[in-house]
């Protein structure tokens, strides 16, 4: 079946255009388009959910799009950092970010037999970008939404990924997929990138620790030392802290393996289809 590229449109009279900014590739190629009119209307502002675990290269080039968005929009489109919290800290204290004993990150169990439960998107990315929108709306918390306010709200999803593809849950958001428009994969947005900056490099947005890398990201942060202990750190923590919560909680790892970072093997060269699509601003949801 041929798929309907025509579900993705800009939504007349809307209150709100926003751009779900992960830092990564896509939804840096789309946001930087936007600001070049190469895509539109132009948004009014872009969101940056920080889990405050990102590689320092991820900050880095996060000041550099703020930058570089100012620069092409006179100052038009701001792009916005918000946070729910720590991630790696919340963990370690076995909390979720509304303090609750509850861990969202989805970690392996021993011998990488299973895997939790995915929450961390959610409460670390999904839910403070749709608080900041309802700030921005001028909507109160615990306050509903009025009818007629409908917000467009823009995914970094590439032609190459129409799986990932999904509807608002929220009623007054409407989601849009402008690279799907725009007929663009993943290549075609490095590519255009390349060609617009060449020297600067896209990297792939994750937390630190994030369990859903695969053997090349795991290989790759191997080579930065200061994080790749901070990722081994936070493994071994977890089993330390887990083991005073309990049985369940004092058998978890970041690596697919289910043993620990440290010394896992990181030549299995199975890839995780998670990372093939990338924590664009939403952890691939
Ligand atoms: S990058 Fe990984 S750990 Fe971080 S919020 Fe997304 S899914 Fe969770």
């Amino acid at each position: 079946m041929m798929f309907d590229y025509s579900i993705s449109k800009p939504v007349n009279d809307t209150a709100l255009r926003v751009v779900s900014f992960g830092a990564g590739v896509q939804s840096t190629v789309m946001l930087l388009m936007a600001c070049r009119r190469e895509i539109g209307p132009m948004p009014d502002v872009a969101i940056f959910a920080d889990t405050q675990w990102e590689p320092k290269q991820i900050y880095k080039h996060l000041e550099w799009v703020k930058a570089e968005v100012a620069r092409l929009t006179n100052g038009q489109v701001p792009v916005l950092t918000v946070s729910a919290g720590d991630i790696r800290a919340d963990h370690l204290a076995g909390l979720n970010t509304t303090k609750q004993h509850f861990t969202s990150m989805p970690l392996y169990t021993e011998g990488g037999k299973g895997m939790g439960r995915r929450q961390c998107t959610k409460e670390y990315k999904i839910d403070p970008i749709t608080k900041e929108i309802r700030r921005l709306l001028g909507v109160e918390k615990g306050k509903r939404v009025p009818k007629n306010m409908i917000v467009e709200q823009w995914l970094g999803i590439s032609s190459d990924e129409l799986q990932r593809l999904k509807n608002s849950r929220i009623k007054w958001i409407v989601h849009r997929w402008p690279l799907i428009e725009a007929l663009m994969s993943r290549a075609d947005c490095r590519a255009w990138f390349e060609r617009k900056y060449p020297g600067i490099e896209l990297v792939k947005s994750a937390c630190i620790g994030c369990p859903f890398k695969d053997y090349k990201m795991w290989q790759a942060l191997k080579l930065i030392l200061e994080e790749w202990n901070d990722a081994c750190d936070f493994d071994e923590a977890i089993r330390l802290n887990g083991s005073k919560l309990s049985k369940m909680n004092s058998q978890q790892y970041v690596h697919r393996s289910g043993t620990p970072l440290r010394t896992a093997y990181l030549g299995d060269t199975s890839t995780s289809d998670f990372f093939q699509e990338e924590c664009e601003g939403m952890c691939g949801l």
